[in-house]
């Protein structure tokens, strides 16, 4: 690991003032300090958020779940709060990784990182969720740009993730067998106005799928997307899985989903 200069900032603004082009923000380690070690990404500057306290802790009201970014996922799977207004969320943070990740991983970190294969994301796709950032609030669906790409600037920091409770939601996901990411995770929420059916680990960014949700928006049923064929032309293709595979699966576990609703 190559030397670096370590700040553990008291506030958001501090914390923003020190980013540059070469630094990153330390919430959990889980991904950057592994890059660092071996060597797929030097720094000049880390900056560690963990202890700024106003970035950590899940509120719930009426119509919403907000959880703080550094908030671990050991947290948010085990909330009360969490697990009485979105159960889905809470079953989806308690199978992410192992018990070390799910301790030091965090959802800001998740989110900003955007690893085409990561939970969460679909989670705030399917759960119109607001990302609310020390600059502005960004709807999910502008958030996750592409493959690790988001609409984050350099310097702006996620504070915290609000997500709308539905009134049905689950997430079904084939895992990886060795780190748990999702081959394919698929998120459905039925909400008030219609229904979301959110994908992640099928291409290279997380997407909605509209056919699907279109489908279950009439009918929120399984028997309404039973045997359905998706487009597999842009879906990853990998010694996981094949892209006609994960088309497949896809399909399976949106039905999964909503039989689990
Ligand atoms: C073995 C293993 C298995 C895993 N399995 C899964 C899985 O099954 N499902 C899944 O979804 N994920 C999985 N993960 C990912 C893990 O859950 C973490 O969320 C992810 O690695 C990010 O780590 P972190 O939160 O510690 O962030 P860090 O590693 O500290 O930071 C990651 C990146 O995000 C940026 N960042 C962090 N916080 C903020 C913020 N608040 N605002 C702006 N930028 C920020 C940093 O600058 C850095 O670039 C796994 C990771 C490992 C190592």
């Amino acid at each position: 690991m190559k030397s670096f200069n370590y700040h553990a900032p008291k506030d958001v603004k501090e914390a923003s003032k020190l980013a540059s082009s070469n630094s990153a923000f330390l919430a959990g380690g889980m991904t950057s300090i592994p890059s660092m070690k071996l060597g797929l990404a030097t720094y000049k500057d880390v900056i560690d958020i963990k202890k700024i306290s106003k970035l950590s802790g899940i509120k719930v009201s009426a119509k919403s779940i907000k959880i703080g970014a550094t908030t671990k996922h050991a947290d948010v799977a085990s909330s009360k709060d969490v697990k009485k207004a979105i159960p889905a969320l809470a079953k989806l943070a308690g199978n992410i990784g192992d018990a070390q990740v799910r301790n030091r991983g965090t959802i800001g970190g998740s989110i900003s990182n955007n690893d085409p294969s990561a939970c969460y994301p679909s989670a705030c796709m399917a759960l119109n969720a607001v990302i609310h950032t020390n600059e502005r609030k960004i709807d999910a669906n502008k958030f996750f740009k592409g493959m690790f790409e988001t609409a984050l600037k350099k310097g702006e920091i996620v504070e915290a993730v609000e997500f709308a409770i539905p009134e049905k939601a689950d997430y079904q996901k084939h895992p990886n067998p060795a780190s748990r990411y999702a081959i394919v995770g698929v998120f459905v929420a039925k909400h008030k106005g219609g229904v979301n059916v959110a994908v992640t680990g099928a291409k290279s960014c997380v997407y909605i799928d509209k056919d699907l949700s279109g489908k279950l928006s009439s009918d929120f049923s399984s028997g309404a997307i039973e045997g359905m064929e998706l487009d597999d032309s842009e879906m990853n293709s990998d010694m996981h899985a094949s892209s006609e595979y994960r088309a497949n699966l896809v399909s399976l576990y949106a039905k999964k989903a909503v039989e689990a609703c």
